[in-house]
This record gives C-alpha cells, structure tokens and sequence, in this order.
C-alpha cells in the first residue's frame, strides 16, 4: 500500500513516514473492503451469488487497489457464470439430461 498523497511506502503505521499524512480513514477503508470480500466469497460459497457480486462492488468502492478490483472481478465472472448456466439450464429445460454428446 501507498500514500494517497505522497505515493511513499507504507508501514504498519497510521502517519505517512514522508509527509505525515493521517492514513487512519484509508486503512479503515481497506480493513472494511477486505470483511466484504471475505463476506463475498461465503456468499459465493453457500451459493448466494447475486449477494455475492453486491458485496464485491462494494469492497471495490472502499478499496480500489489491485488485489481488491481484482478479487472482485474473479467474485463477479463466478456470478455471471452462474447466471449463465442457470438461464442455459432454464432455455434447454429438463431434456437437457437426454442429450448424448458425441
Ligand atoms: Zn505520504
């Protein structure tokens, strides 16, 4: 993680160790979107997926870094796969297990 301000590595501390900056909000912020995307995987997990991509916008309007957008995306393609195979399932109905692949 980098300052907001400074764009200087950061430590385990709440004062940027260049400009002072308090970082206290921003870490909130990122401690916020990281219990959403732990939230959003168990929501994946016990197949709330809808719940699931709600929960991974939000951690990603928290925290944009690149561990969150991209944890986010992989919580958000699950979903549309998802709904993908339950709209294919719905469109092909029960005769869908009749089929014989070649
Ligand atoms: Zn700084």
């Amino acid at each position: 993680m980098h300052c907001p301000v400074c764009r200087a590595r950061l430590d385990a501390n709440l004062l940027c160790r260049r400009c002072g900056c308090d970082l206290s909000l921003a870490r909130a912020c990122s401690q916020a979107a990281t219990r959403k995307l732990h939230h959003a995987l168990q929501q994946l997990w016990q197949g709330n997926p809808a719940q699931a991509g709600r929960l991974a916008s939000e951690a990603v309007a928290l925290d944009a870094s690149e561990i969150v957008r991209q944890t986010a995306a992989f919580i958000i393609r699950c979903r549309d796969r998802d709904r993908l195979s339950h709209t294919a399932s719905l469109q092909v109905g029960p005769d869908i297990n009749r089929l014989k692949l070649p």
